[in-house]
């Protein structure tokens, strides 16, 4: 049986998210509102803005719904926005009151447009560990990792900086793979759901 993985839809790129992970065979549905994501094995949260994500999260009454599915070992993947979201401590999180709030599903330190201070988005060839083969990574206005706690595996970096990481059933990549063909990444995180189950 496929996995039944929801995408956040709240704000960003979640449509590629839908279309990457059918293409991985998983099960898809998007996620508004807490009954949408009361019945998924595992969440998406897409690239966007965390800032806007964050808002918006507390507006539908999701907030508090997801950090306790988070807590209790849901799987979840996030690029790029959804990136710092599952972050437990973010830096540039935003202007006071519209801060981008931190769900600590991993333990590490963001910051929050890193890349964007000295380029506004690029695109390179990243090793990733556990794929065969580089990956095409693009990067708008991305984060980085400053510090990943001793249950973190690091899995990619990009000119020395990490951009890749997984605690247990958690993924988080600073780059998009949505928005390239290639959907390994996004089949990685279908085989996390599957072996989570
Ligand atoms: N800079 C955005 C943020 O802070 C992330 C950009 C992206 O998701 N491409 O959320």
């Amino acid at each position: 049986m496929s996995v039944h993985v929801g995408v956040l839809a709240l704000q960003g790129d979640t449509r590629e998210h839908v279309a990457a992970l059918r293409e991985a065979d998983a099960e898809v549905s998007t996620v508004r509102r807490r009954s949408e994501l009361d019945v998924v094995d595992a969440l998406v949260i897409p690239g966007g803005e965390s800032t806007t994500m964050s808002h918006l999260l507390r507006a539908f009454d999701l907030l508090d719904p997801l950090r306790q599915r988070l807590a209790d070992g849901m799987p979840a993947y996030g690029s790029c926005a959804g990136m710092i979201l599952l972050a437990s401590e973010i830096l540039d999180a935003g202007a006071p009151g519209r801060e981008a709030v931190a769900l600590g599903a991993i333990d590490m330190t963001v910051r929050r447009n890193a890349f964007g201070r000295q380029v506004d988005s690029f695109e390179g060839e990243v090793t990733f560990d556990g794929l065969d083969g580089p990956a095409h990574a693009v990067f708008i206005r991305a984060p980085w990792v400053e510090r990943v706690g001793p249950q973190v595996q690091v899995l990619a970096r990009a000119d020395d900086h990490i951009v890749a990481v997984r605690q247990g059933g958690v993924l988080a990549t600073a780059f998009h793979p949505e928005m390239t063909g290639d959907r390994r990444v996004h089949k990685l995180f279908v085989d996390i759901v599957t072996g989570s189950r």
